[in-house]
């Protein structure tokens, strides 16, 4: 069985003293609630969430990682350095980083692989816009994003990715897809995985993202399909925060 897994993605918010009390906020509320939780946060502060949350249950990740190694890169962080705060995850592919820095579905591949190869657990960012849905493409476009990723990662490393589903329509605006909405595109895309990855597709956890919050988490995590949340807006609230690890 998957075990349920709920992220929270800061974006580009917080400073230490506010951070202190969100991380130690969530560490004390924080019961057996039987799911995995984590907090992927900006770079500069990867290194508070080392010194704050060692020895815990809540594991740090980043939101994004540069394709290269080292080097001429300037604003770029590798995957070794990621890997040398003692990240787990790292977001690839959030559809932020997809509109306003122009990333494409093969450079979301590139990064996904070279996640991979520093053993971080990369979570691959799918979803479209509210034009792509209303013109019937959704199936089409999230499926294109997702194979990007298959076809550049090896086969014996699916099983590693964690997907998220995240509509662009409802990310930060309040609209939540509904549980069914959520729930046909996340068996989508394990139909989609299992194609050539039959058995990777039955372990892949694949997250939503888009509006969570405790008050509708319940619903949408009850769905078959749906292993947990990526979370923007309501991560930034101990008390929301763990409201949905509660309802997991
Ligand atoms: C996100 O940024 O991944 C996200 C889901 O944001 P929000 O929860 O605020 O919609």
């Amino acid at each position: 069985m998957r075990h349920k897994l709920v992220i929270g993605n800061w974006k580009m918010n917080g400073n230490r003293a506010a951070n202190t009390a969100l991380l130690s906020g969530i560490v004390a509320g924080l019961n057996d609630f039987g799911a995995d939780c984590a907090v992927c946060v900006p770079a500069p502060y990867l290194a508070q969430c080392q010194a704050e949350l060692a020895g815990s249950a809540v594991a740090w990740g980043a939101q994004d990682v540069s394709i290269h190694a080292s080097g001429a890169y300037t604003g770029e962080v590798s995957a070794a350095m990621l890997q040398d705060f003692g990240a787990t995850y790292v977001l690839c592919g959030h559809s932020e980083r997809r509109s306003y820095h122009h990333e494409s579905s093969e450079l979301v591949a590139r990064k996904t692989v070279v996640a991979l190869a520093a053993g971080l657990t990369p979570v691959v960012c799918v979803g479209e816009s509210l034009a792509e849905r209303e013109a019937g493409q959704t199936e089409e476009v999230i499926c294109g994003q997702l194979q990007a990723v298959l076809d550049a990662i090896a086969a014996d490393d699916v099983a590693k990715i964690v997907l998220a589903y995240e509509p662009v329509w409802a990310i930060g605006t309040g609209k939540t897809a509904t549980p069914q909405i959520a729930q046909d595109a996340h068996r989508f895309l394990r139909d989609c995985l299992a194609e050539k990855h039959a058995a990777a597709a039955a372990e892949v956890k694949i997250l939503y993202g888009g509006s969570m919050k405790p008050e509708n988490a319940k619903e949408l995590m009850a769905q078959p399909d749906i292993d947990g949340g990526l979370i923007g807006g309501a991560a930034l609230k101990p008390s929301d925060f763990l409201g949905i690890i509660q309802a997991v």
